[in-house]
């Protein structure tokens, strides 16, 4: 089984070569071992908890190497590694553009991973607004248990956020892109200037972006975090998370995720691995029919406001252009009406499943007042920037004219509140 491993070291260095493959070429090629086991095509799936060794001495001499480093090609116990998942995070290291990758058994897996493994009592995080909600929640209560403390400021205002560095203290800058459900765009070159500056950490949850559309270490970036459950998976199937960087850096990750053992199954690693290879042409379908669903909704009459990276009317759009080479899948809009006129337009789409997550072949889509904050008031959710009329759609692989004729349906079935607004003022004067 040692041979799965055997070319991964030089396929990562091949892939990240400075006139490397296209992205989609990687998707399917990069970090791969060409000579499997009985020469078969795709990654061997490992299912197994732990590995043997044909007698003492063996054993002795794996041991012997493992006090000087280790023996990348072999495993001793299933929580330290396996071969499957190894296959999967040479294609994430190779597609990010990175020395090594750790996977993850899910997106929170890694992203708290990563904080546990490299803060410590007394320190200091900056973090942006318009984060995944359990990230925030993770930073603001759970670690300032253990003494960590979390600083948010307004993503965009790289001048707060300087200022809310403490030094000797801050040992982490987190940030997303592109970020939900306003799909904010970080200036990352401006981000990993700060950080280097101040000789602090840099995080970027590039789960939206996809490493098809960007990739943060480009930018100088320390480390990129990914829900694999989203666009590396891309079926809706399978749980998993990654962690991509500097060789030096990841090594500590492992060696924690060996203790923490939240490693993914070696099934799930090998569904992400399987899903990678299709990556490159969802995702250039799925930026194609979001651009396409943007700019018709923004011309409809029933619709308040699009966000969406790749309009011109988007407050990031400049830095979007700048680092991505394309926007996404996912767009939120406002639809012009209340809490129900937004629920009548999702219930009448007949493509889109009505639920939570991104990523995938199927469209989805959601009312995130009620999915992520169904538990407060209009205007509570409005103080934090959720109104009742936002609607997150990700798109999927189906064809875009369908889902625009289906968009166009289900909002013909929703009452013209801008008419009436606009009669009513009439009447008025
Ligand atoms: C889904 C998601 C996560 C969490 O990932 P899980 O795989 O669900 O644990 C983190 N960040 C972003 C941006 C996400 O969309």
């Amino acid at each position: 089984m040692a041979s799965i491993h055997d070319n991964i070291e030089r396929a990562i260095e091949e892939a990240t070569r400075p006139a490397r493959q296209g992205m989609g070429t990687r998707a399917v090629h990069g970090g791969v071992n060409r000579q499997n086991p009985y020469h078969a095509l795709t990654t061997p799936l490992v299912q197994t908890a732990t590995y043997t060794f044909k007698n003492t001495a063996d054993l002795c001499a794996y041991m012997e190497s493992h006090l000087w480093g280790g023996d990348e090609n072999r495993e001793e116990y299933g929580r330290y590694g396996n071969p499957t998942i190894a296959a999967a995070e040479a294609r994430l290291a190779a597609l990010e553009g990175a020395d090594a990758a750790v996977l993850y058994s899910s997106g929170m897996a890694a992203i708290t991973s990563l904080l546990l493994t490299v803060l410590k009592n007394g320190q200091h995080i900056v973090m942006t607004d318009d984060c995944y909600r359990r990230t925030r929640q993770f930073c603001r209560v759970f670690l300032a248990k253990y003494g960590v403390e979390t600083s948010v400021v307004p993503m965009g205002d790289y001048e707060a956020l300087e200022a809310a560095i403490i030094p000797n203290k801050t040992r982490f800058i987190i940030s997303e892109t592109p970020t939900n459900p306003y799909l904010r765009v970080a200036d990352l070159a401006r981000i990993a200037e700060i950080g280097q500056r101040h000789q602090i950490l840099t995080m970027i949850d590039s789960t939206f972006a996809t490493p098809i559309n960007l990739r943060p270490l480009e930018h100088g970036i320390d480390f990129v975090v990914h829900s694999a459950t989203k666009y590396l998976g891309g079926h809706n199937d399978v749980l998993a998370g990654v962690i991509c960087g500097e060789r030096g850096k990841m090594a500590a990750l492992k060696a924690s995720r060996g203790m923490f053992g939240n490693l993914p199954d070696p099934q799930a690693a090998w569904l992400i691995e399987r899903g990678i290879k299709t990556l490159g042409v969802r995702v250039r379908q799925q930026n194609e029919t979001a651009l396409a669903v943007a700019r018709f909704l923004e011309q409809h009459p029933k619709i308040e406001r699009v966000w969406y990276p790749g309009l011109e009317s988007h407050p990031d759009h400049a830095a979007a252009v700048r680092q991505m080479s394309g926007f996404g899948g996912v767009v939120s809009f406002e639809i012009a009406g209340d809490l129900d006129d937004t629920s009548l337009f999702i219930d009448r789409c007949r493509i889109p499943y009505i639920g939570p997550s991104l990523g995938g072949v199927e469209s989805l889509i959601e009312q995130p007042s009620l999915v992520s904050y169904y538990e407060l008031s209009t205007a509570e959710r409005l103080a934090i920037g959720i109104k009742d009329n936002l609607v997150r759609f990700a798109v999927g692989i189906e064809d875009t004219e369908d889902i625009l004729a289906d968009l166009e349906n289900a909002l013909e079935g929703v009452p013209n509140r801008r008419l009436e607004r606009d009669w009513e003022k009439r009447f008025r004067h």
